[in-house]
């Protein structure tokens, strides 16, 4: 009988350099490159009614973040569309998560990717909201991270790439191990950067606040948002943004493919209401990825 906890023991069919195999059968070796030296890359994608929302530009993302890494995918970005859609067909899914990932194999071991073979696999499974949907209701509380995004001549900052996610992942810990939701993260220079796993924007005065995403990804959902609010006539201000400042903000939520429009109700000492336009941009979201709304 299968755990329905664990990812690797379910059935269903995940793409595999080039085919569908079986769940379970979906695996690497340890001596994989990428499990020792980070040589990982990945996506993160929504589908809404059978449609991956923003296919090809997480497509696109993923070639790049590969490419910024050193290595290709031996596969088009139509081919990996395409195997993306035979995912979602061959398990039954129309409302989804689908998780491409490329990484270096276990063809050579040693800090040299020289040798090593890019690999490419795709699994989508369903997958409610990131946040519980009461506490997202509420603003979830983000405590402030004790790591900050590293500076661009310190790390490829612009590659999803999974060595990122070692400071995120550690600060995701430490705000669950201390009663929050998640961490909000400044960056090497005590700027505001974004949470663990999300974009942030903040709301003054009917006028939306993001800061530049110089030293973090520029999220395919971010983009989508400040495309939203232009549309409504809402003046975006992407600059940078000082912890003082948020003190003068009314509102704040986070954005990402799988955290969505995620309200925030306090981040360290700040506190936020969730407010109309917050819901209104989350509503427009919506009303986006179900073809409700032209596309961004
Ligand atoms: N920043 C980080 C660290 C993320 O993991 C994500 C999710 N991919 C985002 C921002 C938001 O990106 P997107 O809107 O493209 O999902």
């Amino acid at each position: 009988m299968a755990n329905p906890q664990t990812y690797h023991d379910r059935d269903g069919w995940i793409w595999f350099d080039g085919k569908l195999v079986p769940w379970r059968e979906a695996e690497v070796h340890v001596l994989t490159h990428a499990l020792h030296y980070a040589s990982s890359v990945f996506e993160g994608q929504r589908a809404y009614d059978g449609d991956i929302f923003k296919l090809h530009q997480h497509c696109a993302r993923l070639r790049n973040s590969a490419n910024i890494m050193g290595f290709d995918i031996p596969w088009t970005d139509e081919e990996v569309a395409a195997a993306c859609k035979e995912v979602l067909k061959a398990n039954n899914l129309t409302d989804a998560y689908v998780r491409p990932v490329a990484w270096l194999g276990s063809e050579r071991m040693g800090v040299s990717p020289t040798g090593t073979k890019p690999h490419l696999a795709i699994a989508a499974w369903e997958w409610g909201k990131y946040f519980s949907p009461e506490v997202a209701a509420k603003g979830i509380r983000l405590t402030i991270a004790p790591w900050r995004r590293p500076a661009p001549y310190t790390a490829p900052v612009h590659a999803k790439a999974s060595g990122l996610y070692m400071i995120a992942m550690l600060s995701r810990k430490h705000a669950e191990d201390t009663g929050f939701d998640d961490a909000l993260m400044f960056d090497w220079r005590g700027q505001v950067a974004e949470a663990t796993g999300a974009n942030a924007f903040f709301i003054r005065d009917g006028e939306l606040f993001t800061p530049t995403p110089d030293c973090f990804l520029n999220g395919i959902t971010r983009q989508t948002i400040i495309e939203l609010a232009k549309r409504r006539g809402i003046t975006v201000h992407e600059r940078a943004i000082w912890p003082e400042e948020l003190e003068s903000f009314q509102q704040m939520f986070l954005t990402g493919s799988a955290a969505e429009i995620t309200p925030v109700g306090s981040a360290g000492p700040w506190s936020f209401e969730v407010g109309d336009l917050t819901r209104q941009l989350d509503k427009d979201y919506e009303d986006l990825v179900h073809g409700r709304l032209p596309n961004a």
